[in-house]
Parts: C-alpha cells; sequence; structure tokens
C-alpha cells in the first residue's frame, strides 16, 4: 500500500517519536484507500497531504506554585487540527504520559469523530503533561488558572472549545472557565463541561458513557441481538467507566469490571455503583478500597497483570467496554475476549485497541465500535452544552438524552451504511473512517485551498 506507507514515512521523518499519532493516522489512511480509489477528487485536491498537518499547534509554558511554595513547571498544549466544520473542539488531558504526539493522535482521532456527530464542529485537543494524582485541591486550582492565562488568548465561543478529557473533570473546567472569566470578562460558552448553574448541560457528564452503551445497543440490535442479559466487562473508572457501567445496568445489562492506575476490579454479583462513585468521585481514592465493602470481590494489581496484556479482558463475557486510555488492550487480550465468547466491543477511551487487536476483532466479524463513532456522545453532547449557551437557554435531562440517543443513532446508521456501501458491511473501522473523512474532505474542497 505504497500511498499510505510514503505518507507514514514522510510524517515520522518530520516529526519522529509521535507513534500513536502514526497509529491513528495509519489506520485512517488505510480504511479510506476504497474511498480515494473510488473518487479521484480528493487525491486531485491533496486532501491526504492537508488532512494530517494541524492548522496550528500551541506549546506554552505552565507555572504555578505547589503546596510547599516551589515554583513548578509544566508543558501546555493546545493543537488546531482542522476546522472545516466548525470550531475547533475537543478535551484537554492532564497526565503524565502526555506530550506532543499524543495530543496529536488525540487531536486527528477528534476530526472524525467530530464529522459523524453531524454537528458543526472541527477538531482540536490539548493539555498538559501535569501530573493531578497526590496534587491538594489549592494546586489544582492554581495550576488551572496558569494553563488558562496562556491558553485564553488561543480560545472563544466559535473559535475552540476545549472541554475535559483524562485528568480533567469537573472541578478543573470550574477553574479554568473561572480564570477565563476573570482575564476576559466574558461569559461566554468557551468551556464546555461546565457545572450546571453556571451554563453546563445535563447529560454532559453521563454522555460519552451512555453513548458507548447506546451504540452498542444498536451495533447489538442490527444483529437481533440486544445488551439484556449480557455480562459486560467495563475497564477504567473515571467519568466514562463509571456512566458506561449506569447505562448498561439501566438496559439490563451486567458490568463485572473497572480497573484504574494501580488494579483492576472483578465482582461476579455486578460492580456496586454507587460504591464506585463514591470512591472515584468523591473521595478520590484507588479502587482496592472496594475490597473492603465488598471483600468477595476480586482485586488485581498491575504487577500481577499478564505480561502481555491487561487483567480485566481475561474475564468471561459478552460485551466489552474499553474505557481507559490508549492502547489499552493488546492482540492478545484480543484473543482471549474472542476465546471467552465476547460478540461486541465498543470503545469509550480513545484508541483503546492496539492496531492488531482491531485486526482480530475484524476478521471475527463481533460487533465492533472504534472509539471515534461509540464514544462521540460526549463531544456530541458539548456541542448541545454550545448550542444551548448560544440560546441562553437550558434544556430538561429528557431533551439532552433524547438527542443524544438519536446522535448515537445517526453515527452507528453512518457507519454500517457505509461499511455496506463498501462491501465490508461489519467493517465500523472502514465505515466511521470513510464516513467522518468525506464529509470534512468534501467542506474543505467546498471551502477551497
Ligand atoms: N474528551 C472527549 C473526547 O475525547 C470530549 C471532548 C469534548 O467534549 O469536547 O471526545
Amino acid at each position: 500500500m505504497p500511498y499510505v506507507h510514503d505518507t507514514i514515512a514522510r510524517l515520522q521523518k518530520s516529526s519522529p517519536a509521535q507513534t500513536e499519532f502514526y497509529q491513528a493516522a495509519e489506520e485512517v489512511l488505510e480504511s479510506i484507500r476504497p474511498l480515494l480509489d473510488r473518487n479521484p477528487r480528493y487525491r486531485e485536491a491533496s486532501i491526504i497531504e492537508r488532512i494530517i498537518e494541524p492548522e496550528r499547534q500551541i506549546l506554552f509554558r505552565v507555572t504555578w506554585l505547589d503546596d510547599q511554595g516551589k515554583i513548578q513547571v509544566n508543558k501546555g498544549y493546545r493543537i488546531q487540527f482542522n476546522s472545516a466544520l466548525g470550531p475547533y473542539k475537543g478535551g484537554l488531558r492532564f497526565h503524565p504520559s502526555v506530550n506532543a504526539g499524543i495530543i496529536k493522535f488525540l487531536g486527528f482521532e477528534q476530526i472524525f469523530k467530530n464529522a459523524l456527530t453531524g454537528l458543526p464542529i472541527g477538531g482540536g485537543k490539548g493539555g498538559s503533561d501535569f501530573n493531578p494524582k497526590g496534587r491538594s485541591d489549592a494546586e489544582i486550582m492554581r495550576f488551572c488558572q496558569s494553563f488558562m492565562t496562556e491558553l485564553y488568548r488561543h480560545i472563544g465561543a466559535t473559535i475552540d472549545v476545549p472541554a475535559g478529557d483524562i485528568g480533567v473533570g469537573a472541578r478543573e473546567i470550574g477553574y479554568l472557565y473561572g480564570q477565563y472569566k476573570r482575564l476576559t470578562g466574558s461569559y461566554e460558552g468557551v468551556l464546555t463541561g461546565k457545572g450546571l448553574n453556571w451554563g453546563g448541560s445535563l447529560v454532559r457528564k453521563e454522555a460519552t458513557g451512555y453513548g458507548a452503551v447506546y451504540f452498542a445497543e444498536n451495533m447489538l440490535g442490527g444483529r437481533s441481538d440486544s445488551l439484556d442479559g449480557k455480562t459486560c466487562l467495563v475497564s477504567g473508572a473515571g467519568n466514562v467507566a463509571i456512566y458506561t457501567i449506569e447505562k448498561l445496568y439501566q438496559l439490563g445489562a451486567l458490568p463485572v469490571t473497572c480497573s484504574d492506575s494501580q488494579g483492576t476490579i472483578y465482582h461476579a454479583e455486578g460492580i456496586d455503583l454507587e460504591l464506585l462513585k463514591d470512591l472515584k468521585e468523591v473521595r478520590r481514592t484507588s479502587l482496592e478500597d472496594y475490597l473492603k465493602v465488598h471483600p468477595s470481590a476480586q482485586y488485581i494489581a498491575v504487577k500481577d497483570y499478564p505480561k502481555d496484556g491487561h487483567a480485566v479482558w481475561r474475564f468471561p463475557a459478552q460485551a466489552a467496554f474499553p474505557s481507559a486510555t490508549q492502547n489499552e488492550l493488546t492482540a492478545a487480550d484480543a484473543k482471549a475476549l474472542l476465546a471467552n465468547g465476547v460478540i461486541c466491543v465498543s470503545e469509550g477511551a480513545n484508541m483503546p485497541s492496539t492496531a492488531d487487536a482491531v485486526d482480530l476483532f475484524l476478521a471475527a466479524k463481533i460487533a465492533y465500535g472504534p472509539g471515534k463513532a461509540a464514544n462521540a456522545g460526549g463531544v456530541a453532547t458539548s456541542q448541545l452544552e454550545m448550542a444551548q449557551n448560544a440560546s441562553m437557554s437550558m434544556w430538561s435531562f429528557d431533551q439532552v438524552d433524547q438527542r443524544l440517543q438519536g446522535i448515537m443513532r445517526g453515527i452507528y446508521e453512518q457507519s454500517a451504511n457505509t461499511a455496506a456501501e463498501f462491501n465490508d458491511p461489519t467493517n465500523f473501522v472502514l465505515g466511521a473512517n470513510i464516513a467522518g473523512f468525506r464529509k470534512v474532505a468534501d467542506a474543505m474542497i467546498e471551502q477551497g485551498a
């Protein structure tokens, strides 16, 4: 496949060591090949060369005072990848693993994900290598204020609208928004995921997890099946995992796992959702504490994980919801899942399955929903928050949830119909990538070079 190979080789030369970005780019480029073969206009307009190049990348220094009075320094990033469909939109990730390559892969995925929602939003992403773990509330606030002291000049309600991602939840959005307002004097809806009393949207907190479950239910519905009665594996213990588990229970499924950076919980009777919320949303403590309430549950520490993968994927189940982070599900994990009878994988995280794992899911023709389709409910509901802010109104929980369900159904239909159009009906990687790419590429052509 010379064009994919040549393009990736060129990228590697211009910015070495951005492994995750090459992985994401290669997947998209490979799967859109049938479209490029069918329709020469994309090659004629140099769309590939243009789409893999971010429109703008901002790298800045973030200095802040820790509780000991020492000045700490971190890197801040914002990538404004593609604005063909609307203002840049995408989260901020605060995690020590953040670097230019991670932000670039996330920004690239965001372009196609946002396109699939059918809403007018372009792709962006940002974050910092700041590690919020073990930091006091005051330190988090000072870090967020310092981060926004630079970021504010690059964003705006119709320019670029950041939100949360790993390490950035309602608390951080509050500190970031407060600083934006202090600096600009403006109450515009420049961030999403805001508190409900000051411009936030109902369902935003739940949206990514709920959306991943709605997507799974649509995929299974397409196969005359449903989640009802199915045992499910969920990884992660953040916003996405918690509300995936909540919605799974509502649809009659049994979620039996969750995990954090230290270990995995397996609870055969079903994860205790209220306890999980208390541990992670209120007390912000380790999952190991789950055992204090449920000594019969199993806890596997990271040091005891299988050498070739993650403990969470080694339990028997019919559906899996990777909801933690990139490349958390290896080929060995995929084999274990398939051997144990998994028929549905819906990705709440961004690119959680390695390329080899994805190939195994596609070869097995299970219901596999790639992240950019399955987890788009979060950013879609962010856009609904922007719409409410622009009209200075607030919709009811039901209104937003109905819209979310409709959007996830639409993404499922686009993925399925496009996959069928290209004679590969179970391949939603191809379906989602082509459907998303086509919208962005057509807009770029219409808007000129
Ligand atoms: N971080 C989320 C994502 O990966 C949400 C982004 C947003 O709401 O802007 O899509």
